[in-house]
């Protein structure tokens, strides 16, 4: 057997840059600023430069930086907001956090994200805002989910958690949603030490407020214009974001090159199913998945050749103990067909060419 196949390795990562890394960490620790100050307002105006838009707001990590929003934009008691049945529980968490109403809706096969005909049927009168998850790193069927919501007066939140910089038609995401949340959880394209998020907006005055929200609702240091929240991103993340952030576009280069591999040469087609990439979107590959009926043996059969995958996600939101109650009855086929068989194949810059081969090797060579 070959060398095993991680299924990512942040070790690696950090090799790659530790020289930068440790002398921005140093440099925090001797100015001894650890909250706020110019590493932080650095590292917003460059994620705002990456973003392409004028200015972001960091916090302190991706669930947040939703919640933040969803609160900036005045939701709260008594509103729907509309999220997929498929992602990570944190979209859904955000809402119930401001005391609004998650309304599952099902996602589309190709991409796992919002489809917009099953978007269309979850409106209900008290819905306020879509929250739109760019699922895996690519960018959701956007054009008509904004769409429908500039035709139904609600707010659009794009969950870009998963896809920092990712494309459609020439635009970056959050070139769509009234805030985009970004996360920098360490497993993510870009990640910090630990916790960290940011936002971007297109209205001024409430990317103030977000910022005003984040910091116990202030923007001077002793007048405090709005009840807020301690949710800001520390000194030693924006530095080592900093540093990161530098590297993303390589690293999402080596993404691309990884997963373009594994869509050419996987030929197990009569048994997997490849992601679709919609003409004129550029993913980011957060995660490569393939799709197979008999998910958990695939899964098992590549474990013991070494190659490490994942699950994301196994259990749909509605189908979670935390919803049931409320949702268990919902139907929501697609999501939960995903559920079943979807499996996220080692993905990340540092992976190897002899690993990616390996890899799709032993999916070639599987026999189901
Ligand atoms: C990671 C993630 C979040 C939450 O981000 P945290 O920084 O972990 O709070 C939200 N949505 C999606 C889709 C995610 O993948």
């Amino acid at each position: 057997m070959q060398e095993p196949v991680p299924f990512n390795d942040l070790k690696l990562n950090y090799a790659s840059c530790r020289n930068e890394i440790d002398a921005a960490v140093q440099r925090v620790i001797e100015s001894q600023r650890f909250i706020g100050g110019d590493e932080v307002k650095a590292f917003e105006s460059e994620f705002a430069a990456f973003c392409r838009v004028e200015e972001s707001v960091s916090c302190s990590n991706g669930t947040d930086a939703i919640m933040l929003s969803l609160r900036a934009l005045g939701i709260g008691h008594g509103d729907d907001v509309i999220v997929p049945g498929m992602t990570f529980i944190a979209t859904a968490e955000a809402v119930v956090q401001v005391g609004a109403n998650p309304v599952f809706a099902d996602v589309e096969e190709a991409r796992a994200t919002l489809d917009v005909e099953n978007l269309k049927r979850s409106l209900t009168p008290a819905t306020k805002a879509v929250i739109v998850v760019h699922l895996y790193g690519q960018i959701a069927d956007i054009e008509p989910i904004a769409e429908f919501c500039r035709e139904n007066k609600l707010y659009l939140i794009e969950d870009a958690a998963q896809a920092h910089g990712a494309e459609r038609n020439g635009k970056k995401v959050g070139s769509w949603g009234d805030f985009t949340a970004f996360s920098f959880f360490p497993g993510k394209n870009l990640g910090a030490f630990g916790d960290a998020g940011a936002m971007i907006g297109k209205h001024t005055d409430l990317v103030r407020k977000v910022a005003m929200l984040k910091d116990h609702g202030r923007q001077e240091k002793h007048k405090h214009e709005l009840v807020g929240y301690n949710c800001r991103c520390d000194a030693l993340q924006a530095a080592v974001l900093r540093v990161k952030l530098k590297h993303l576009p390589e690293w999402t280069k080596q993404r691309r090159a990884v997963a373009n591999r594994y869509l050419r040469e996987i030929n197990a087609k009569d048994r997997l199913i490849l992601p679709q990439v919609s003409s004129g979107s550029l993913p980011v590959w957060h995660l490569f998945t393939v799709r197979c009926q008999q998910r958990d043996q695939l899964k098992q059969y590549l474990s013991e050749r070494g190659i490490s995958t994942g699950i994301h996600y196994p259990i749909p939101l509605h189908q979670q103990p935390a919803f049931s109650e409320k949702d268990g009855k919902l139907s929501l086929p697609v999501s939960e067909k995903i559920a079943e068989t979807t499996l996220s194949l080692p993905v990340f810059p540092e992976i190897t060419d002899s690993q990616v081969e390996y890899v799709i090797e032993s999916l070639n060579g599987w026999g189901g």
